[in-house]
């Protein structure tokens, strides 16, 4: 086992959360380790023109300027995985994928989610060529084609008429409807053609999506999938530290200063709930990455 290191401030992801969040706690004259892999955030793979200032850049490029800013500022980066954390006495203790032991007075758990998966033929080849996870990021992107939407929760229902103000043709290709009567008044009362009861078999093209053959054996042509089947975050950590989830026990539940229940420790971004945006990611990074910067100093303070 390698030497123990001590931080003020340990941040678990280094996605847009995580990169602000170092980026604000750093400035604050403590000490700031960011912890996490660039190709691992959701952001690494997006195409962004919906973020504030900035129209039509690469998430990949913007990792790369956030990880540079945190570094000029004095974060240090850590690019591995944590595999646990627990408490030490008023401090926490980290243990990462490569057996280091890590110290620190406050953490902020900002470690994304994943988008659930169709699981079918063509969905990962196609990404980012047709298939997309999320209606709100690629819908101007879709103007006057052909779309398929497939879910069958109020997300997918949502994003089926969102995307009716963009496409041509707008297929809802769903397994069992489970939506509230307004949403399911309004979907009927739609330009939505609904696919109920029918399941996506194979998302077929060659440079991009050019359709979806269902089980049925019926071919529908589109050029964009979205699929829209929800999300879930890596929750152990957290649950193993006593971090209390929202009501459906999906994402870490915080106050409006992003403080969790166990006091020192934060979280921020897609882990906290939707809307998956880096919008809300950033802004909840930069008020968890003073929070915890703050607590970190009092803390030294009071020991
Ligand atoms: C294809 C696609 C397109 C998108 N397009 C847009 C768009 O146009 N506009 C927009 O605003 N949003 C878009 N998004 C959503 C946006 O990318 C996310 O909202 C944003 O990245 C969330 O930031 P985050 O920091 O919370 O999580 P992420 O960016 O997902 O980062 C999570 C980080 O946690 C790390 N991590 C996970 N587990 C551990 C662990 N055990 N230990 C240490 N680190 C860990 C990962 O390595 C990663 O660094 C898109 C998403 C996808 C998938």
């Amino acid at each position: 086992m390698l030497d123990t290191k001590n931080y003020d401030v340990v941040i678990l992801g280094s996605g847009p959360a995580g990169l602000q969040a170092a980026i604000h706690a750093v400035r604050k004259k403590v000490s700031v380790l960011l912890l996490g892999k660039e190709t691992k955030s959701s952001l690494f793979h997006a195409h962004v023109e919906n973020f504030c200032c900035l129209f039509n850049v690469k998430g990949e490029d913007m990792l790369h300027v956030g990880r540079q800013q945190a570094v000029n500022f004095g974060t240090e980066l850590l690019e591995e995985d944590v595999l646990r954390v627990s408490p030490a006495g008023p401090v926490f203790k980290i243990i990462t994928e490569s057996g280091q032991e890590l110290q620190t007075r406050s953490l902020i758990i900002a470690t994304g989610t994943t988008r659930n998966k169709l699981g079918v033929a063509g969905e990962k080849e196609l990404l980012g060529r047709g298939v997309s996870y999320c209606v709100e990021c690629d819908a101007n992107f879709y103007k006057g084609e052909d779309v398929a939407v497939v879910g069958s929760a109020s997300a997918a229902v949502s994003g089926a008429l969102t995307m009716l103000d963009y496409a041509a043709t707008v297929h809802l290709i769903s397994e069992k409807l489970e939506v509230s009567d307004v949403l399911g008044k309004q979907l009927q009362d739609s330009a939505v053609m609904i696919h109920q009861g029918r399941q996506v078999k194979q998302i077929v093209g060659r440079n991009s999506v050019e359709s979806i053959v269902l089980k049925d054996g019926a071919t529908i042509p589109v050029n964009g999938v979205f699929i829209e089947l929800g999300a879930k975050g890596i929750m152990e950590l957290a649950t193993h530290l006593g971090v209390l989830l929202d009501d459906q026990m999906k994402y870490i539940q915080t106050n409006k200063q992003m403080e969790t229940n166990v006091p020192g420790v934060y979280a921020a971004g897609d882990v906290c709930g939707p809307p998956w945006q880096m919008a809300k990611a950033v802004g909840e990074g930069c008020v968890a990455g003073i929070g915890a910067a703050t607590y970190a100093r009092k803390l030294a303070r009071s020991g």
